[in-house]
């Protein structure tokens, strides 16, 4: 497969990101053990991926020990690829939860550790915490920047609001604003990216590094005739996965998916390219993150970069009208 990996600038800021960078929520450590992460990994990197996405709450620390392991282990330069982790979730005792100014910090020297590096280029607040004022979260961020310990933060998941109020709060103390955001983007989630933040993009200049971008693997087309059991859906402790892939609301979204197919088999491309294809034609993306439990899909999923001549103005013309009927 013939492909070139495109770079974005992550928002305003100077760094730039491959437009698709690779994840590891579900899959690594209950997916894939150290050896078949690696191979992903390697694969992805080999690719031209320069950004891998993490998280404190993925497989309790888990997926960070074993990323951390990886990126020892391939002895790749640290200053060729981006790493992120999310802050929220580090524990059930109640110091270990949300966004106050200790557990950011805590959190923080915990991902380190884990991730085997001196700093963290992402840092996320993987929710808005309603119980910690933003400009406490705003402040924490601003001196583990100081310290070195990251060099970027962002948000995940925040309304357009509470993201302004943290510009705003920046600005009047003179603090490190957020660079990104990260909120689910795909073909049945878009109201945050093409909707609610463009006000963002233009005064801010916001970042995005989009998750779920194929809505846990719906939009490839797999799961139109039931759930393959060698699916996320079957992995222990992910059960309301697939109660959710059972419910009304989610039949509802496979009857366009059977519709979108047409289109995809039209351009001679697979629907998953279609359904990335999408995402990766909106210039306010700045990354997509991707996420496999097997090679295959990645090749599949990178092989959209190769596609992009047929993701028109007029396909997406196509795409929506299916959406929004
Ligand atoms: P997707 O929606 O792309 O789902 C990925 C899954 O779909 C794969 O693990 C695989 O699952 C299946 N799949 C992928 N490609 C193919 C293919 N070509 N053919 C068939 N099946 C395929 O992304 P994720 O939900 O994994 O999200 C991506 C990343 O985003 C995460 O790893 C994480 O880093 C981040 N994220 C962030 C969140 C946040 O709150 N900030 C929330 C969720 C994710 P299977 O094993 O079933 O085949």
């Amino acid at each position: 497969m013939n492909f070139e990996m495109e770079y974005r600038r992550l928002g305003k800021s100077g760094l730039k990101v491959s437009v698709f960078s690779f994840g590891s929520w579900v899959t690594f450590s209950n997916q894939l053990n150290e050896k078949a992460a690696t191979e992903l990994m390697e694969y992805a990197y080999d690719n031209g991926i320069n950004f891998f996405d993490n998280a404190e709450i993925y497989a309790n620390g888990n997926s960070e020990i074993i990323m951390g392991k990886i990126l020892k282990k391939t002895g790749w330069s640290r200053d060729t690829y981006i790493l992120s982790s999310k802050v929220f979730w580090g524990g059930e005792k109640p110091t270990q939860i949300g966004l106050s100014r200790k557990h950011i910090t805590d959190g923080c020297h915990a991902a380190l550790k884990r991730l085997q590096v001196e700093y963290i280029d992402l840092f996320f607040c993987h929710r808005p915490d309603p119980e910690t004022p933003i400009e406490e979260t705003v402040r924490a961020m601003d001196v583990l920047i100081q310290q070195g310990k990251v060099l970027y933060w962002g948000t995940s998941e925040w309304e357009a609001e509470q993201i302004t109020e943290a510009y705003e709060i920046a600005e009047k103390f003179n603090l490190t604003p957020p660079t990104m955001e990260q909120p689910e983007y795909n073909l049945f989630n878009r109201g945050k990216i093409e909707k609610d933040y463009l006000p963002l993009y233009k005064k801010y200049g916001l970042g995005t590094t989009i998750w779920s971008p194929l809505a846990s693997g719906l939009l490839t087309g797999k799961y139109n005739h039931g759930i393959p059991s060698n699916s996320r859906a079957y992995v222990k402790g992910y059960e309301w996965l697939k109660e959710q892939f059972e419910s009304e609301e989610t039949i509802q979204k496979i009857g366009k998916v059977k519709e979108l197919q047409p289109i995809a088999e039209r351009l001679e491309i697979s629907l998953t390219q279609l359904a990335l294809g999408y995402c990766l034609k909106n210039p306010n993306v700045s990354t997509i993150i991707l996420g496999a439990s097997k090679k295959e899909q990645l090749k599949e999923n990178l092989g959209t970069l190769s596609i992009m001549d047929k993701i028109t103005d007029s396909t997406i013309k196509d795409i929506n009208k299916v959406l929004d009927k």
